[in-house]
């Protein structure tokens, strides 16, 4: 049976000073939604600190396109020709989703290999 890892019974110091100022958070992934215990965000009395709290700043929330299949595609069930927008809507120059974004997302390195051709 494996052990689950913990910065508070890990021997390094390096992780302890990690333990002592953070705490395990449940955060969103794209693709995979909420991961439990997948983020890291400072304890209670390190609050202080926390930019999210000293500088007031909202970030609109960007609704993706619904045809885009990237979640899939991340997590390996799909690859992106099988995506309908892919290289016709969506192309590196006019991207539709984040995977044709950046120059590492799968849809853009298949865009520009031509991967199935
Ligand atoms: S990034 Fe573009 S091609 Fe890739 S899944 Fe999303 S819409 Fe489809």
């Amino acid at each position: 049976m494996r052990k689950a890892f913990t910065f508070a019974n890990a021997s390094s110091f390096k992780y302890r000073l990690i333990d002592e100022v953070f705490i395990l958070s449940d955060e969103p992934w794209r693709g995979f939604g909420v991961i439990p215990s997948s983020g890291l965000k400072l304890r209670e009395e390190y609050k202080s600190f926390d930019a999210e709290n000293m500088i007031p700043v909202s970030v609109p929330t960007h609704e993706e396109n619904k045809a885009c299949i990237c979640g899939e595609i991340l997590r390996g069930l799909k690859i992106p020709p099988e995506c309908r927008l892919f290289a016709g809507t969506c192309v590196p120059e006019n991207p539709v989703g984040a995977c044709m974004v950046s120059n590492e997302g799968a849809c853009n390195v298949y865009y520009k290999y031509r991967l199935n051709e």
